[in-house]
């Protein structure tokens, strides 16, 4: 079964141009292309054609954003830096998987081999950045690491996209925690975080992985001529993951 999405601009320069494998995302500003988390390492062909499918250039990226510190949301930057020139930016605690300082970087899960990056700049909780004429500010929501960052964009014409940088429940498993040494503390300070992010207010909502925020089905009611963005969407989205982590949990026995 293809991976594929056909590559769309989702709302007003805001396009995605992952797969089902990963969210990958492109905002188009007047400075250049803002990319936000970079696919897997065998994705930047794939990345690179979709871009080129909705009339974005590569070589326009001056910026590419971290979600947080997995292979699946880094695999490609490397490439697309050296390509673009581009400034990467991540948060300061993630950063220390994304340099190979902490090997918690999920390429042992997939098999990938490590790819670390010296990142340009470091980002903290609270953080704001202006990018031409959008802004990206950065809370930290840890849980599925110590440094995930959620972004809220604001867009040309004042929408507000967002995207709640790791929810995958992956890293909160026993097996896992154990592994690594970690605590299942990760666990509370993710359900605070999802419970804190719901005073947003927020138009679009971005997943980081295509099924999170139904990204296939945005693309059809794209495709109908049809507006993505809905305002109840966002707070929908956390209660939903809130309920996904208690359902873990009991599970899991922690
Ligand atoms: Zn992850």
């Amino acid at each position: 079964m293809s991976n594929a999405i056909m590559p769309f601009e989702i709302h007003k320069n805001i396009f995605f141009v992952g797969s089902k494998r990963v969210s990958v995302h492109v905002f188009k500003t007047s400075a250049g292309l803002v990319m936000l988390d970079t696919g897997y390492p065998d994705m930047c062909d794939e990345i690179i054609e979709n871009m080129q499918k909705v009339g974005l250039d590569p070589k326009d990226i001056c910026a590419i954003i971290h979600s947080h510190g997995h292979i699946d949301h880094f695999g490609c930057t490397t490439k697309l830096k050296e390509l673009s020139g581009a400034k990467t930016y991540i948060s300061r605690i993630d950063n220390e998987i994304a340099n190979g300082t902490l090997n918690l970087s999920w390429a042992d899960e997939t098999g990938y081999p490590h790819t670390p990056f010296v990142c340009d700049v470091l980002i903290d909780d609270g953080d704001s950045f202006t990018i031409g004429d959008i802004t990206i500010r950065c809370r930290l929501t840890p849980g599925h690491t110590d440094g995930t960052l959620s972004f809220f964009i604001t867009m040309q014409d004042g929408s507000i996209a967002a995207m709640h940088g790791g929810i995958g429940l992956n890293t909160m498993t026993k097996k896992f925690l154990e592994k690594y040494n970690l605590s299942p503390s990760c666990m509370d300070v993710f359900r605070e975080g999802l419970h804190a992010l719901k005073s947003e207010k927020v138009d679009l909502v971005l997943g980081n992985h295509a099924g999170q925020s139904d990204t296939e089905g945005k693309l059809t009611k794209v495709l109908a001529g049809e507006s993505v963005l809905d305002k109840n969407e966002w707070v929908r989205f956390l209660e939903q993951q809130e309920q996904k982590l208690d359902t873990h949990r009991a599970k899991e026995g922690f």
